[in-house]
Parts: C-alpha cells; sequence; structure tokens
C-alpha cells in the first residue's frame, strides 16, 4: 500500500475523551471513529488489524475441528422467552419492534439460537460431538460504554457452541477450547491466563476466563506468579486425545488463578506469599460448560444408544474479537505509539522516503516495495512528500515490527536503514539484506 493513496486520518492531538492507552491511539492513528457512545466504524487501518485477528481466530478453531457457521444479528424475542432469559438480560438487551409489532432483539449472545437449530436437525447421538461457532457482532447495551473497542456496545464477538452426548465428551469439549484459546492468543503475542471465574447469567459451574494482565483492566484478578510462566508454545496437540487436553487443562488451570467474584482468600495464603499476585485484567475470553441448562429449557434431546431421549450437554465459548485490539495495545505499545505483534500487524514493514521526487530515492523504494510484495509481505510505503519528521512520527504511531528508511545519502554508499520498532535499533545494510532480514 502506497499511503498516498490509503486513508490514514492520523490525529496530532490526544482526544480528551480517551482515558487509557489503547483508545488514545487507535484514535490517534486513525483506526476507528466513534459513530455514537460505545458504536465505531472501523476505518482502514483498524478493520485490517480486526480482519487479522479475526482469521487467528478462525485457524485456530477449524484447527480444532470446530464448525465455522453464521447467525443473524437480529432476532425474534420468541427463543429468549423459551430460555428465561428474556428477561433476565435485562436492559443490557436492545430490544426492536418490527413494522408488525414483533418483538426482536439485537443478538448479545446466541445460545438460544444456536440450540433451537441442534433441535430441528439433530435427532441421534449418533450425530455428536459438534461443535460450531461464528465471529459476529454483538450488541449490549452497557451502562457504561468506555475505553473505545474495549467496552463498546456494538462488538465483535467469536461465539462457539458445543453438543455433546456426556458430561465427560462435553467436559472434553472445554477442554479443546481452552487448548485452542491458549494457541490463539499466543499467536497474537498475547499472555491470556486462564483464571477460575463466575457463570453469572450463563448458568452453570465449570467456567474460565482468559485474562490480559494490564494496569487499566476491568478486573481484579488474583494469582500464583507461577503460571506467568506457562507458555503452549509450538508444542503437537492433537485434538481427538482426550487425555492429551485433559493434560493441558490441567498444566494451565492448576496453580491459583482466580478472577475477584471466585477468589477465596484461605486457598490463596497457601501460595508462597513472594509468588502472591493481586492485579488488574482484561477479559479476552470466556469458556464455559453449563450441561443441560439450555436443552432442559428447550427440549433439545437425541436419541440415546438405549432409544431413550437424553438433553444434550452443553457449553458456550467466547473470545472478544475487537477487544483484543484495545487488549494487545495496553500490552505492547510505548510512548511513541502501538508495536503490534508480527502475528497481528496490520502491514510487516514501513518504507519512508526521505526524498521524495529524488529519482535515485524513489527507484530504491519502489524496488524494496516489488521483493517485499513478491515475497508474500505487505509494506506500507509512505510515499507522500513531506518531511522526515511527520514521516517517522506517524510510523512509530501505527507500530509496524519494522521500518525501512531510504535516502540519497544512504543509497550513495549502496545502504538502506532498518529499524526494528520494538527494540528501536537501527542497522544499515543493502536493501537486499533487509528484505532478507524482515522475510
Ligand atoms: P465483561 O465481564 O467484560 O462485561 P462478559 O463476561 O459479559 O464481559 P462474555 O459474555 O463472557 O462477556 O463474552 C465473551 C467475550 O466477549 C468476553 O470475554 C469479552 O472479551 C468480550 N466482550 C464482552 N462484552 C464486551 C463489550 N461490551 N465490548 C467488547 N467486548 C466485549
Ligand atoms: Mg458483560
Ligand atoms: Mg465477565
Ligand atoms: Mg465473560
Amino acid at each position: 500500500m502506497r499511503m498516498s493513496r490509503y486513508f490514514l486520518p492520523v490525529l496530532k492531538e490526544t482526544p480528551s475523551e480517551a482515558q487509557i492507552v489503547s483508545h488514545r491511539y487507535m484514535l490517534r492513528a486513525g483506526m476507528i471513529k466513534q459513530s455514537s457512545a460505545g458504536i465505531y466504524s472501523w476505518l482502514p487501518l483498524g478493520y485490517k488489524v480486526l480482519k487479522k485477528i479475526e482469521n487467528i481466530v478462525h485457524e485456530e478453531q477449524s484447527r480444532a475441528g470446530h464448525l465455522p457457521m453464521l447467525m443473524p444479528t437480529i432476532q425474534s424475542a420468541d427463543l429468549w422467552r423459551e430460555s428465561g432469559r428474556y428477561e433476565a438480560f435485562g436492559d443490557e438487551m436492545l430490544r426492536i419492534k418490527d413494522r408488525h409489532d414483533r418483538d426482536m432483539l439485537f443478538t448479545p449472545t446466541a445460545e438460544e439460537l444456536i440450540t433451537d437449530i441442534f433441535r430441528s436437525h439433530v435427532n441421534s447421538y449418533k450425530d455428536l460431538p459438534l461443535t460450531m461457532y461464528q465471529i459476529q457482532w454483538k450488541f449490549r447495551d452497557e451502562v457504561r460504554p468506555r475505553f473505545g473497542v474495549m467496552r463498546g456496545r456494538e462488538f465483535y464477538m467469536k461465539d462457539g457452541y458445543n453438543f455433546d452426548l456426556t458430561k465427560e465428551d462435553a467436559l472434553h469439549a472445554y477442554n479443546r477450547h481452552l487448548v485452542s484459546y491458549l494457541r490463539t492468543y499466543e499467536r497474537m503475542g498475547l499472555q491470556a491466563i486462564p483464571m477460575r471465574a463466575d457463570s453469572g447469567a450463563m448458568g452453570g459451574d465449570n467456567t474460565h476466563e482468559f485474562l490480559v494482565l494490564a494496569e487499566t483492566g476491568e478486573s481484579e484478578v488474583f494469582y500464583d506468579s507461577a503460571v506467568t510462566d506457562l507458555t503452549f508454545g509450538d508444542r503437537e496437540i492433537d485434538y481427538d486425545n482426550v487425555e492429551q487436553c485433559a493434560g493441558v487443562m490441567e498444566e494451565f488451570t492448576t496453580k491459583y488463578a482466580r478472577t475477584d467474584e471466585t477468589h477465596d482468600e484461605a486457598l490463596f495464603n497457601e501460595v508462597p506469599e513472594e509468588r502472591r499476585k493481586v492485579a488488574r485484567g482484561i477479559e479476552v475470553g470466556q469458556i464455559f460448560y453449563f450441561g443441560t441448562k439450555y436443552s432442559e429449557a428447550m427440549k433439545a434431546t437425541v436419541q440415546g444408544p438405549d432409544g431413550k431421549p437424553v438433553p444434550v450437554h452443553m457449553g458456550s465459548h467466547g473470545i472478544g474479537v475487537s477487544r483484543l485490539l484495545g487488549a494487545i495495545i495496553e500490552a505492547s505499545h510505548d510512548d511513541k505509539g502501538i508495536i503490534w505483534p508480527e502475528g497481528v500487524t496490520p502491514f510487516h514493514c514501513g518504507i519512508v522516503n526521505l526524498k521524495q521526487g529524488d529519482e535515485e530515492a524513489d527507484g530504491a523504494c519502489e524496488a524494496l516495495y516489488k521483493s517485499l510484495t513478491a515475497l508474500g509481505l505487505e509494506p506500507l510505503y509512505d510515499d507522500r512528500n513531506e518531511r522526515a519528521g511527520g514521516k517517522f512520527a506517524t510510523m512509530d504511531l501505527i507500530g509496524l515490527p519494522w521500518r525501512i528508511t531510504v535516502g540519497p545519502r544512504g543509497l550513495k554508499n549502496g545502504v538502506v536503514e532498518l529499524t526494528s520498532r520494538r527494540t528501536g535499533e537501527s542497522e544499515e545494510m543493502p536493501p537486499e539484506d533487509a528484505v532478507k532480514k524482515i522475510a
């Protein structure tokens, strides 16, 4: 992409309404624009990162054998009356009437609709297990939408649902989700710690939230610092292997890590004092096993091996796709701007031309652009006729992992400058070497 053709409405001033760094940088880098409280337009740069994150979520879900699908955002109230949640959801639910005066709503989550789909089409235990998921916009009329995309009213969420014959099978699905979530967050350069949580309105007693530690997080968390040493890494996983998934589950959830709702002071005190941490965290996902709560209320049964109908065991699993942009920035930035982890960066590298219009500099930039693109990388070439200082500031703000600076003086010696956004270190080298280093 060439900057001269891109839409990147960078703000010089820090917007006064933004209280936390991720919100400030997302506005300043022209990633989002608020349209009304907690509702945002995603401008090209923000949209690009959103799609990268979404793509990682899809890849990891499909690796785990879960099926992508899509349900409508506007739903009829009827199913929600059946489950009892039409009342229970209260003011967080956005209620709408259509022209025939029918009660509709904008989906805050989708247990009811998926359960209806399931009961309409699945009759036998032989069709289990089944896990389907979607990545779709949700709406919750939050009392206090704030912190930008972190607590929006409209937000993008992955929600998955498993249907199993037995509790044992459903717990395997739970573990599979835990593993796939660990992989998902790590690919985004994030450490998200599974913590025992409260199931709230969802019901059921097995649930973990995934928290990214950050001072600006809205949850208070208590944990054994040993949990921060755990990483999933690139180990092989067979998602059909019940013991292997259970092993990962145990490894990542045995040490003390809880949100304030489930915090137990006595248990916490058993952790060696120097490892006891109290901090704040951002909830970027949650997994639930809730048994037969919805299947019983909505009569989602299958014929068991003995021919008798049994309600299916279910769980649901969410990832805050749009919230993740905020969480990643909270975890990875400095005072100049965002520092994108490689896995989600909107462009792989920036090219800054110090002297636009200089034949040699222009030619070298074009050549770099071509060779990076040929390698399947996406460069962002600042080809505007602007001061170098402004170009650098923009590149630092939008946080691409690498910057190649090209100027007539360096070119005389056959070199360009390669700068790492994360370390700030610069090195001169021939253009081909810079390309090699990025690829
Ligand atoms: P919170 O405690 O932050 O209100 P939640 O527990 O109500 O979140 P879930 O029902 O567990 O949310 O939804 C799954 C995920 O969707 C959450 O883990 C979070 O990452 C994301 N999410 C929930 N509410 C919002 C929101 N208002 N804006 C952005 N993301 C959200
Ligand atoms: Mg909530
Ligand atoms: Mg929560
Ligand atoms: Mg939650």
